[in-house]
């Protein structure tokens, strides 16, 4: 082939199976984690014996350096941090410093549970982190020490969300919304957030991994988490027709903040899903409820690796992506085996 046409095949915009093209990437940096959330690692079965992943596993930061390199010549601009809990992984804020530099890369995020957070936003608005999303499902300290399986109150958390903001950061919150669990902290919640001007989103409790005992019956569908917002709050909807959002998001009308409703089980996104996912260890992922992964980390290591053979291998993985599991799932097709959330991140 010309060179020239290489060059610019290369650039242009690689599309999976559906069409999809690649911009987001999200990097599980542990799959350890401070909490024992009942909907992503209940405590019975990621207890004292679960075998976690080494630290020898996990890929080092300079590979993790050369893969983000590759996968923005695919298309990537965006970067989530996630895990496991990322702030557990040691010199995360020079490792984002060093992201920051990669050329095209435009926004790096991260999602944490926020427990450690508000003493490390100094040193993570330095680095160059540009969004926080943290995750709270509850302000009674009761029900939040119930879902996040260790008792722990939201105080901490939100002294987080607080020196986040005044950080100066971007921050959301995720709250997963579970039927009979904390339902009832959806106004609460909203009243909270809408008060700060903080970006509220409400995520349907969804069949990831194969412990939390997930049923559709204990799905709280964001059409309902909208009509109880409305009982209280006039609220309008924000056109994203443009952008690539998977989540709804609406406005109160008097100005004072957003929320969003990310509708996974009962309407989803599968068409517009353009994220690659990338757990401790190394293995590429293109569906959150996919069972096996590529693995990168025995590519970068072989003795014959070849540097310039990596955008090959992640354009022909990405290529050909058929993935559309919510989709299924609607049409009463269920996964089994499926990768675990706190291992291949949110
Ligand atoms: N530990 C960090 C945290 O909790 O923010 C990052 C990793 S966590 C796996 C990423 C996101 O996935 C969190 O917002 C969490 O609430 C969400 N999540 C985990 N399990 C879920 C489930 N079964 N349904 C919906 N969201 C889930
Ligand atoms: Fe940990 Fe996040 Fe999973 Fe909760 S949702 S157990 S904080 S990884
Ligand atoms: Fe993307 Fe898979 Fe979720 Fe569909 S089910 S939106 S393909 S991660």
């Amino acid at each position: 082939m010309h060179r020239f046409l290489a060059l610019r095949l290369r650039h242009t915009m690689i599309k999976d199976q559906q069409g999809r093209g690649l911009t987001d990437l999200r990097i599980s940096l542990t799959d350890r984690c401070n909490l024992r959330c009942t909907y992503c690692m209940p405590k019975e079965v990621f207890g004292a014996d679960y075998v976690f992943l080494r630290k020898n596993e996990w890929l080092r930061f300079s590979e993790l350096d050369e893969l983000v390199a590759a996968f923005v010549q695919l298309g990537v601009r965006k970067i989530r941090l996630t895990g496991g809990e990322p702030l557990l992984r040691p010199g995360l804020a020079k490792y984002i410093h060093g992201l920051k530099h990669i050329h095209k890369v435009e926004d790096i995020a991260m999602t944490t549970n926020g427990l450690r957070l508000a003493e490390r936003v100094g040193e993570l608005k330095e680095a160059g982190l540009d969004r926080v999303t943290v995750s709270l499902d509850a302000l009674d300290p009761e029900i939040a020490g119930k879902m996040n399986g260790r008792g722990v109150a939201p105080r901490a958390v939100l002294a987080g969300i607080a020196a986040a903001q005044h950080e100066g950061f971007q921050v959301k919150v995720n709250m997963v919304v579970e039927r009979g669990v904390n339902d009832g902290e959806i106004l609460p919640m909203a009243r909270y957030f809408k008060q700060r001007g903080i970006s509220l989103r409400f995520i349907e409790f969804m069949d990831v991994g194969n412990h939390n005992g997930w049923k559709m019956e204990r799905v709280v569908s964001g059409r309902e988490i909208l009509e109880t917002i409305q009982r209280e709050f006039p609220v309008e909807p924000v056109d994203i027709s443009s952008s690539q959002e998977v989540a709804k998001r609406y406005r109160y009308r008097d100005g004072s903040a957003e929320f969003g409703l990310i509708t996974s089980v009962t309407q989803p996104f599968c068409g517009g899903c353009t994220r690659a996912r990338i757990s401790a260890d190394g293995k590429l992922y293109t569906c959150l409820f996919a069972s096996t992964g590529l693995d990168l980390k025995q590519i970068m290591r072989a003795p014959n690796y070849d540097k310039a053979q990596l955008y090959d291998q992640l354009a022909g993985h990405w290529g050909a992506r058929k993935d559309r599991y919510s989709e299924q799932r609607t049409q009463g097709i269920q996964s089994k085996d499926k990768v675990e959330m706190s291992y291949i991140g949110g």
